[in-house]
């Protein structure tokens, strides 16, 4: 096992790397912009060094100063937590080159993961099902045009370099189909510097549902079940749960089969997450692979009772997995508190937390870097924490994590954490109704 991990994050999960590394007996060492002097993790490990100024691109995305930081400090091996470089074939082929242990898959398998287009086909071609789309980027308007012609509108553009849910636009007529292949085009290149886009049928009132997977370098793959999280904001993740109230047994079983063979087909191994939608009428598609940890991985630990991030530890030592056969136990839903404003139209609120409050109590999980006075800087995501509630049923952790979240306090801070309790706590969430448009029912109807 390694004796010296340095973490190229920041945040909450930059806590929670140092956490895991902690309770394994291995030195942490965390690396902050001048930004995040007064940081949480900066704080917390073992060690911590400066990279830069708080700009990402000086700094968090900057190789050769998180390089450099690794160097200085002997690490050997980076764990990139998930954002920033966790993504980024080239970072993970420079460690290999410098002999420092990327924790992820191989370069070869993130830059089949970050190619969208390329990806679909891979598992498509290991015998999963896709989205009815293009085969690869489009070219032409007039290529869209006859795709979306044969598979039928409504129709999405999506950036094959894509993320975070940037770089996305529906089209619903062939009039509207041009502008949205501009528009995404536009996006994606801005965004990730890469303007390829593709093609896919738009899945009306579909569900997201994708499955924790786990691969180790002796060619052993694991999944650790399903999560749900249908409850987005503009394609980004509000709310995640296991198990998802929308699969009987037999569809879970089908579903996990395919997403093992998805990461085969990648040749996959670490910690990674296969991304399906289900139609209405019950037909699963594969979307896309996610080459990192997932920002809900708790929910999994907490009905499993495995540490993920210990996993990717072992396996990135060249260790076997462990956990051969997982039986999750109970429920789990997790709530994103961002610091924003959701009677603003979600304006960022960043700024210093005069006080807080976090929730605690039987059942609840709470993975943030807060504490009273802490500053949130403007430079960065503004996750402010994972409230993460476990019960015996759903409906005792829809009670655990509503109550948890009422008990949510930041002065100084606008957060989303009264959204999330409201939305937990409504009859269509309680009914296991969910869908992409559940949260706009609680927005401000002007809006
Ligand atoms: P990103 O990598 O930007 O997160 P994804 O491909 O994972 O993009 O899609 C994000 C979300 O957008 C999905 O969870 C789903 O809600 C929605 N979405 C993506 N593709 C489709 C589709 N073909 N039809 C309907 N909704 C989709």
């Amino acid at each position: 096992m390694f004796k010296r991990v340095l973490i190229a994050n920041r945040g909450e999960i930059a806590v929670r790397v140092i956490r895991a590394c902690r309770e394994m007996g291995i030195t942490s060492i965390a690396v902050y912009s001048t930004a995040d002097k007064n940081s949480l993790h900066a704080l917390l490990a073992d060690e911590s060094i400066c990279i830069g100024p708080p700009e990402p691109s000086e700094s968090y995305l900057k190789i050769p100063n998180i390089i450099s930081a690794a160097e200085i400090t002997d690490a050997q091996a980076v764990h990139p937590g998930y954002g920033f470089l966790s993504e980024s074939a080239k970072f993970a082929s420079i460690c290999r080159d410098c002999h420092i242990t990327f924790i992820g898959p191989t370069p070869e398998a993130i830059s089949l993961s970050g190619d969208k287009s390329a990806c679909r086909q891979a598992v498509k071609a290991a015998g999963v099902p896709i989205v009815p789309g293009s085969e690869g980027i489009i070219k032409e308007p007039q290529h869209a045009l006859e795709v979306a012609q044969k598979i039928g509108f409504p129709v999405l553009v999506k950036a094959s370099a894509g993320g975070g849910g940037k770089g996305m636009r529906i089209a619903h007529t062939e009039a509207t189909l041009k502008n949205a292949v501009t528009l995404a085009t536009t996006e994606a290149q801005a965004a990730f510097g890469d303007s390829g886009v593709y093609l896919e049928k738009f899945l009306e009132g579909a569900r997201h549902i994708e499955f924790q997977i786990m691969g180790d370098s002796h060619g052993r793959v694991f999944t650790y079940g399903e999560r749900e999280c249908s409850i987005q904001r503009r394609h980004q993740k509000l709310i995640e749960e296991t198990p998802s109230t929308a699969l009987s047994n037999s569809l879970r079983a089908k579903m996990a089969k395919a997403a093992l063979r998805a990461a085969k087909g990648i040749g996959y191994t670490n910690a990674g997450t296969a991304e399906f939608l289900l139609a209405p009428d019950g037909q699963f598609f594969f979307i896309e692979f996610n080459a990192r940890i997932q920002v809900e991985h708790p929910v999994t630990e907490e009905v499993t009772s495995v540490d993920l991030v210990q996993e990717q530890l072992r396996v990135a030592a060249g260790e076997a997995l462990s956990s051969s056969s997982v039986r999750p136990e109970g429920a789990s839903i997790e709530a994103r508190v961002y610091a924003e404003d959701p009677e603003m139209n979600f304006r960022p609120s960043p700024g210093i937390i005069k006080r807080c409050h976090l929730p605690g109590g039987p059942g609840i999980r709470v993975d943030t870097h807060l504490f009273s006075g802490y500053e949130v800087p403007r430079y960065y995501d503004s996750l402010l924490a994972k409230v993460i509630a476990r019960g015996q049923t759903r409906d005792q952790a829809i009670e655990r994590l509503s109550g948890a979240l009422d008990e949510f306090v930041t002065e100084g801070v606008k957060n989303t954490a009264k959204l999330c309790a409201r939305i937990v706590r409504g009859d269509r969430f309680r009914r296991g109704d969910l869908g992409p448009d559940l949260l706009e029912e609680y927005l401000p109807s002007d809006r």
